[in-house]
C-alpha cells in the first residue's frame, strides 16, 4: 500500500536531530514562551522576509487572531465583509465568522482552484474590509491587479498560507504578500510540527503587538489585562521541532516539486485532468498534487483496489455543510464540480522512484 502520507518516514528523516533537541528542551524545565519560540520566530520571519513572526496554537488561530486584532485596532467592526474563495478550507471561514465578520464566497478559477481575481471587484460592498487569498494545494494566488484592487478599495489583503509555505511570487515569499499572514505547521502540512503548531507574519508593528497580547490572554505585562484574548500559544517542544525541520523545508518542497513533474510528465490519461505547471516553479510547493476527472469516485476505487491511496481535498464545499445554514442556497457552479470532481495522490519528500512510478502507471491503466 503507497500511503497518501508517511508522516513517520517524512520526521524520521530528522530523528537524531528532532530527538537530541527534544530531550534537550525536556530537560530546560521551560515549557512555554521560551528561547525556543523565540528563536524559531525569528527563523521563521528571516525566512518569509516579514519583519514579525509570532508563533500560535495551530493555523485556525493564527488567522482568527488576525481578525481579531484589526478589530481590537479598529480597522475592522462586526459585520463587515471579508472576501474569500468559495473552495478552501472551512478553517478560512471559521475565523471569519468566529469574529463575527461576514464571509463573501468568491469563484475559483477551474484552472488554478485559486480565487478568480477578476470575480473579486463585483463582489466588493462598502462594508468590505480585507480580501483572504489563500495560496490552495500549495500554489501562489497574488498579482498586480489584486493588489492594485486592495489599494483602491482599501482593503487588507490576508493570506492563508496554511498550504504554501516556501512559495514565492516575483522573489517574494507568501507570508509576505499582503499586510498579515496565518500559517499552520499541523503535522500534514510541508513544514509539520509534532502535533498543533501555528503563527502569524506580517510587516505591522501594531498589529504584531495587539496578536501577541491577544494569543496570551490579552496581556502583555504578566496579570495586567489590555484585551479579552485567548490562549493560543506555540509551545516550546513544537517550536523546536519546526525550527530544525525550517532548514529542510526547501529541500523538501523541491522532492515535491520533482514528484510533480514526474506526474504531469507521465500521467497520460485522457480521462484525467492533471494540475497546470506554472511557468514560474517557485509559484507551488505542492501540499497537493490534485487532479480532476467526472467519476472521481471511481477512479479513487481503481487506485485502491491497486494499493495507492488518495483523499479528496474536499468532498464538501463550505457553502454546502451543515454548519454554515447562512450559505447553503448558494450557487457556486465552479466551486461545487471542483469538490465533485477533485482527487488528491500521494506527494511527499519521500516517496521512492518505483512508488510514484506505480501510482503514475496505475492512473494510465484506469479506463
Ligand atoms: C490546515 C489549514 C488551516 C488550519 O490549520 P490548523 O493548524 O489545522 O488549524 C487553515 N487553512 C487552510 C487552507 C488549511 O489547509
Amino acid at each position: 500500500m503507497i500511503k497518501f502520507l508517511d508522516l513517520q518516514k517524512i520526521n524520521l528523516l530528522h530523528q537524531d536531530e528532532i530527538e537530541a533537541r527534544l530531550i534537550k528542551t525536556f530537560r530546560s524545565g521551560w515549557y512555554l514562551l521560551g528561547e525556543e519560540v523565540k528563536q524559531f520566530e525569528n527563523n521563521l520571519s528571516a525566512y518569509i522576509g516579514a519583519p514579525h513572526a509570532i508563533g500560535t496554537a495551530n493555523g485556525l488561530d493564527a488567522l482568527r487572531l488576525i481578525f481579531k486584532a484589526y478589530i481590537e485596532l479598529g480597522v475592522m467592526q462586526p459585520g463587515d465583509e471579508v472576501i474569500v474563495p468559495a473552495n478552501t478550507y472551512i478553517a478560512s471561514l471559521l475565523a471569519i465568522t468566529d469574529n463575527n465578520l461576514v464571509p463573501v464566497l468568491v469563484e475559483p478559477d477551474i484552472n488554478t482552484y485559486n480565487i478568480n481575481i477578476s470575480l473579486i471587484e463585483e463582489n466588493i460592498s462598502p462594508k468590505t474590509k480585507a480580501i483572504m487569498i489563500v495560496h490552495l494545494y500549495g500554489q501562489v494566488i497574488f498579482d498586480a491587479e489584486l493588489k492594485a484592487l486592495a489599494q483602491k478599495h482599501n482593503l487588507k489583503i490576508i493570506e492563508d498560507n496554511a498550504q504554501a509555505i516556501g512559495a514565492a511570487w516575483q522573489g517574494v515569499r507568501t507570508g509576505n504578500l499582503g499586510d498579515a499572514a496565518g500559517f499552520s505547521f499541523y503535522p500534514g502540512k510541508n513544514l509539520g510540527a509534532l502535533g498543533d503548531a501555528g503563527a502569524v507574519t506580517t510587516n505591522d508593528e501594531l498589529l504584531a503587538n495587539t496578536i501577541r497580547a491577544l494569543a496570551n490572554y490579552g496581556s502583555e505585562e504578566k496579570y495586567v489585562n489590555k484585551f479579552q484574548g485567548l490562549n493560543s500559544r506555540l509551545d516550546e517542544m513544537q517550536a523546536a521541532v519546526l525550527d530544525i525541520k525550517l532548514q529542510y523545508l526547501d529541500t523538501e518542497n523541491g522532492i515535491r516539486r520533482q514528484v510533480a513533474k514526474y506526474y504531469n510528465e507521465n500521467i497520460k490519461n485522457p480521462l484525467i485532468i492533471l494540475p497546470e505547471m506554472p511557468s514560474d516553479g517557485n509559484n507551488h510547493v505542492w501540499h497537493l498534487y490534485v487532479i480532476r476527472t467526472p467519476e472521481r469516485d471511481r477512479l479513487q476505487k481503481h487506485l485502491a483496489d491497486n494499493g495507492v491511496q488518495t483523499l479528496i481535498h474536499y468532498p464538501i464545499p463550505p457553502h454546502k455543510q451543515e454548519a454554515y445554514p447562512q450559505l447553503n442556497h448558494l450557487s457556486l457552479p465552479i466551486t461545487e464540480q471542483i469538490h465533485r470532481e477533485v482527487l488528491s495522490l500521494p506527494i511527499s519528500p519521500v516517496l521512492t522512484e518505483e512508488e510514484i512510478k506505480k501510482v503514475a502507471d496505475t492512473i494510465n491503466n484506469y479506463k
